[in-house]
């Protein structure tokens, strides 16, 4: 059996063709990845709002009330 060179391919079927691509992802869903990356980091300051909720909020809004 012949081993071919350790291709690299994204987990929608793509090759990667780029050798220097270290995300393992081809560029279309980098982008994704990238995109739902930034939606995770909303969804994460969502959480972080609710669980430490109003207190941060609260204290969002004073400091906005003292600027205005
Ligand atoms: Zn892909």
């Amino acid at each position: 059996m012949m081993k071919k060179n350790k291709v690299k391919e994204c987990p929608c079927g793509r090759i990667i063709t780029d050798p220097k691509n270290k995300t393992g992802l081809c560029p279309r869903c980098q982008k994704k990845a990238n995109a739902a990356g930034a939606g995770v980091g909303i969804l994460a300051f969502g959480v972080g709002v609710k669980k430490y909720g109003g207190k941060i909020l609260e204290g969002a809004i004073d400091i906005a009330r003292k600027i205005k």
